[in-house]
């Protein structure tokens, strides 16, 4: 009899999973507590794999040899509490999938920057020729692309802190870590510890023959390093300090060194501005140079990316007025460099589902350069008591529409509207992707 694997969540990594492992020879049965997508129901069914929705038949889900678990589900619900207790392993898509890769792997993970990054990296080794596939939190699962026979020379992964807590055998040879703020701490017990050693998992396994790329300038990696013995060769960044083998800016330029061979690109140069994306240029710049990619590739392509859509996006300017859309801050970490990089007058536009934020980190910022913060929320309590006294104009909206012509009416000539919420959008939106559209609308009707 063929092991069983249990998958619960039918999301695009669960049922990317299910066709993996039905590939494969496992017996799959998929589980999810909420209603699945009908096409995703087609394709389980079409590929003849058992399923149910809106319930876990928990003595079925008990019999599983191993499970696979949504990175939406935390580790705390009854169900992976009761798995656990039974010694049933419980691990991640990319956990699954990575047993079935034959390319090398670059794992990007961090609190903010990870999409950015892993965008850019790929973008370099594809303009350099190499055959590269992108995967993980972004676009369509590992698992269901290898399913479907993509065998790429590199994968590009990026990783959340949910896909780390569910891998324990994977290895990346190159992995990256661009930052560690506080974020999602309801899922860690509001310990930053369990956080930090979640992300730390990235680089668990690897050997002296992979690397690690990571960010210098942060604090709480520096710290954690004092306590790790780190196997891999490291290759840090930063903007104050320079490196023998990393990559750190000097003048106007910045300079991507290993002992091998030394590059340099100018500031100017990079298509992605702002402090943040030094950063994150410096750092897939260092994942292409341990690739041995030509210096000219890297520099061409670090200078022709195109940015993200919903990351400091620029949506178009009207009477002189600038729209920003950097729906994607959902944490104060990103929102901070989003106030940082601006140099026009700001007209804020922040709220949603608060993850425990302290918004004293951004008071410096705000007082300097915050004219007016428009509250979009269904409770704005503690963004009113953080910034309802400190700030010239306060006001609430219920709808992006009604936001976006708040700020329009506030605005003036050379003003910049800046839609950086610093929180999750479920309460008013679907995700950042819809609210940052609706900014876009909303800003396009005006
Ligand atoms: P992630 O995938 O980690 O959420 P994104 O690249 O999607 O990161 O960017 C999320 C938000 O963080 C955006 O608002 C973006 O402008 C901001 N950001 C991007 N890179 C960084 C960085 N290195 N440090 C801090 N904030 C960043």
């Amino acid at each position: 009899m063929n092991k069983l694997l249990v998958i619960l969540g039918a999301g695009e990594s669960g049922v990317g999973t299910a066709l993996l492992a039905r590939k494969e020879g496992w017996q799959v049965f998929v589980s999810d507590k909420c209603s699945i997508k009908e096409k995703y129901k087609q394709e389980l069914e079409q590929a003849n794999i058992e399923y149910e929705e809106l319930q876990h038949t928990e003595k079925r889900i008990l019999d599983a040899d191993e499970v696979v678990k949504s990175p939406g589900i935390p580790d705390n619900v009854p169900l992976v509490k009761a798995l656990k207790g039974k010694d049933i392993p419980v691990i991640s898509e990319i956990e699954f999938a990575g047993r079935y890769l034959k390319g090398g792997t670059i794992c990007i993970t961090g609190s903010n920057g990870k999409t950015t990054t892993t965008l850019l990296t790929k973008h370099i080794l594809r303009q350099a020729g190499v055959k590269v596939e992108m995967a993980g939190n972004v676009g369509i699962s590992l698992a269901r692309q290898v399913a479907e026979g993509c065998q790429p020379d590199w994968w590009v992964i990026e990783l959340s802190s949910f896909q780390l807590d569910g891998m324990y055998q994977f290895k990346a040879d190159v992995a990256v870590m661009m930052n560690i703020t506080p974020d999602h701490l309801d899922r860690y017990e509001y310990d930053m510890q369990k956080y930090v050693d979640s992300k730390f998992r990235l680089i668990q396994n690897q050997t002296e023959k992979d690397y690690f790329i990571y960010c210098w300038d942060d604090e709480v990696i520096k710290n954690e390093l004092k306590k790790r013995r780190v196997a891999a060769v490291k290759m840090p960044f930063s903007i104050d300090k320079k490196f023998e083998a990393g990559a750190y800016v000097d003048g106007g330029n910045v300079i991507i060194n290993s002992k091998r061979e030394v590059m340099s690109i100018s500031l100017k140069d990079l298509s992605l501005k702002g402090r943040h994306n030094l950063y994150n240029s410096m750092a897939a710049g260092i994942a292409a140079h341990v690739l041995k990619l030509r210096k000219s590739f890297i520099r061409e392509s670090l200078s022709s990316f195109k940015g993200v859509e919903h990351r400091l996006e620029k949506v178009v300017s009207v009477r002189g007025i600038e729209f920003i859309n950097d729906s994607k801050a959902t944490n104060i970490n990103s929102t901070w460099y989003a106030l940082e990089c601006m140099s026009s007058p700001i007209i804020w536009i922040a709220g949603g589902v608060d993850k425990g934020n302290d918004y004293n980190e951004l008071a410096g910022l705000a007082k300097e350069k915050v004219k007016a913060l428009i509250c979009l929320g269904k409770d704005n309590q503690k963004l009113l008591d953080a910034f309802g006294e400190m700030l010239p104009v306060v006001v609430e909206a219920q709808s992006m529409e009604e936001a976006v012509q708040k700020a329009y009416t506030l605005g003036e000539k050379g003003d910049v509207v800046l839609l950086s919420p610093a929180c999750a959008s479920f309460d008013l939106f679907d995700n950042y992707e819809q609210r940052g559209k609706l900014f876009k609308e909303s800003v396009c009707n005006l």
